[in-house]
């Protein structure tokens, strides 16, 4: 069922939503359908995926804000996170029939009113002592389908609730979170499946990518991303990962490779596939699994319907340096030579942008999108690094510590987990990336259920002297930087970028920005008292265009940066959704 604009216009809030709800149930349009999921971009009343529709473009059409008004966009409300759990708030809202459904730190989850900013439900996750997020105690983002929110907890469960109410309808295990599991990610949604990966690459856990019954949670398939695993599909036995183990690994060291699906993927219709990134692969020493060590630091095509891997590309083969190879895998399309080149594109932790054919997984091209990388000299035809042997952290061979270096990028990334965004106006992506390196050294390591598996130490530093983030808009075609924008701390947020030639993310310092999103000129700055590092998006509801973006500084940064945490030690912490919009005297029609 949806909510009519002149409904909404006319003052009925959540008790018509809830009753038209109940009035209609068994309505094959009831809720959120796979139909309205794909259509997320298109239709611009409703955000009812993470990334702005499972492809992840993070695009919207909508251009009633444009460069000529946005200075006159303005708070409408502000909405508080509550609690003294204010910290790293790293959501994405979405937006359904007027109501806002966000997450926050602590896995909590509320309902709001986009008409007054009102609270509806809140959800709050009771998590058991000894849970171990590796990077803080963030959540990215709920999925909607049919009547219900999904979201997944630190301890590693993944819970439905009913959207109307916020009280639970199922939950599962994803994983055991005294083994160093837990969940961060917005779940993706793909074909009536919920589809989650898992966090705890730092304990030696095991990837996995798994996709469940999205109205009753039951498990559909299961694909180990480590090699040796057996695959799962519908309780029965589906092969085992990569063919067989020992292949690419030594010994028993597949048994706690690692390969973390931490950040979720995406989905493509158009070839039918879904796209996951795989973390470093473990533990971080790489002395201790001489190999390529697959499906590490790679991205994984995976069939939806059967879980089987249809190709994968490796990032970062037998990597040395914990360059998860997690990020976003994001569809375009672009003309060459009078053809469509049906593409994908990727901005790693490892420094490189990649430019692949989302069909068959085939190289393209690929180019560094940040400065100064040590760690390799560049990559081959097929997309492989050209290794720089000095640079890998030395063997520890028997001895306390190995031999130190100074790499660059450092472990945190090029680009991290902050999605980036795709305009399809421009052609450009838009890509929230950092410029710093690390003192890192190996260490002897043994694998120990629910402890740090890393045999490795680390000091992240800065390598400029005025900033480490830096918003650059990449040509995916040229391998060219368009523009770039410098801000001296790290930027940890997600990217939004619309057709009224506008690129918004926010900043550590506490800053949405709003910028040209062909020149880079600076054209809205609005501080919103945290630092941003959530995910914004942009929806229109009676005839106006709206802004939401969650701010409370947190994650990764402060906790693991080293000498670059001291820079950022004073920003301020918090928990608040702030949501814009023009006043109507200030929409002129292009
Ligand atoms: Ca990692």
């Amino acid at each position: 069922m949806r909510i009519s604009q002149s409904n909404l216009k006319n003052g009925l809030g959540v008790a018509a939503l809830s009753m038209a709800v109940s009035l209609t149930s068994g309505n094959a349009s009831a809720g959120v359908t796979d139909a309205d999921i794909v259509n997320d971009q298109a239709n611009t009343s409703d955000i009812v995926h993470y990334g702005i529709g499972p492809q992840g473009q993070r695009f919207s059409p909508l251009n009633k804000l444009n460069t000529d008004n946005v200075q006159n966009l303005q708070p409408v409300w502000a909405f508080s996170l509550g609690g003294e759990k204010q910290r790293g708030q790293e959501s994405q809202p979405l937006v359904r029939d007027g109501v806002m459904y966000v997450t926050g730190s602590y896995s909590r989850i509320w309902a709001i009113d986009v008409n007054t900013g009102e609270e509806i439900w809140e959800y709050e996750a009771r998590l058991p002592d000894g849970i171990m997020p590796c990077c803080d105690v963030v959540n990215r983002g709920a999925a909607l389908y049919d009547d219900l929110v999904i979201f997944g907890t630190l301890d590693a469960k993944l819970v439905a609730l009913d959207a109307a109410t916020g009280k639970p309808v199922w939950k599962k295990t994803l994983g055991d979170y005294k083994a160093g599991y837990s969940y961060t990610a917005a779940p993706l949604i793909a074909k009536g499946m919920v589809i989650t990966g898992v966090s705890g690459g730092e304990f030696g856990i095991v990837g996995k990518v798994e996709a469940r019954d999205a109205k009753t949670g039951e498990l559909v398939w299961s694909r180990p991303t480590v090699e040796g695993h057996m695959g799962y599909l519908n309780g029965k036995e589906n092969g085992i990962t990569g063919g067989k183990a020992n292949v690419t690994w030594p010994g028993d060291m597949w048994k706690h490779g690692g390969a973390a699906t931490w950040l979720g993927g995406t989905y493509d219709p158009d070839v039918d596939l879904l796209f996951f990134g795989t973390g470093n692969p473990a533990p971080w020493n790489s002395w201790l699994r001489p190999g390529d060590n697959l499906y590490s630091a790679s991205r994984v095509a995976i069939d939806p319907d059967t879980g089987k891997i249809a190709w994968h590309f490796q990032t970062t083969p037998h990597d040395g340096w914990d360059f998860d190879g997690v990020n976003e895998f994001i569809s375009f399309d672009y003309q060459e030579n009078g053809k469509t080149v049906k593409a994908g594109a990727t901005a790693d932790r490892n420094g490189f942008f990649y430019v692949l054919n989302r069909e068959n997984g085939d190289f393209i091209r690929g180019f560094p999108f940040v400065n100064n990388i040590t760690w390799a000299k560049g990559l081959d035809d097929e997309g492989r690094p050209l290794y720089v042997d000095d640079n890998r952290p030395g063997n520890p061979a028997g001895e306390k510590k190995g031999a130190q270096v100074f790499a660059i990028p450092s472990f945190l990334g090029g680009k991290n987990w902050m999605p980036m965004a795709y305009s399809q106006d421009t052609g450009l992506f838009y890509v929230p990336s950092n410029e710093w390196g690390m003192d890192i050294w190996n260490e002897p390591v043994s694998y120990k259920s629910g402890a740090a598996y890393l045999g490795a130490g680390f000091t992240i530093k800065p390598i400029f002297d005025d900033h480490i983030g830096s918003l650059k808009a990449v040509d995916p075609k040229s391998g060219k930087i368009v523009w770039e924008y410098k801000n001296p701390a790290p930027l940890w947020g997600g990217v939004l970028t619309t057709a009224g030639n506008l690129v918004f993310t926010g900043t550590p310092e506490g800053y949405l920005m709003g910028f040209d999103a062909r020149t880079g000129e600076v054209v809205y700055k609005f501080n919103t008292g945290s630092g941003i590092v959530g995910s914004p998006i942009t929806w229109e509801q009676n005839g106006e265009q709206f802004v939401s973006v969650v701010s409370g500084w947190g994650g990764a940064v402060p906790l693991w940066g080293g000498e670059v945490a001291k820079t950022v030690k004073n920003f301020n912490q918090g928990g608040m959704v702030w949501t814009f919009k023009l006043p109507a005297r200030n929409v002129a029609t292009r």
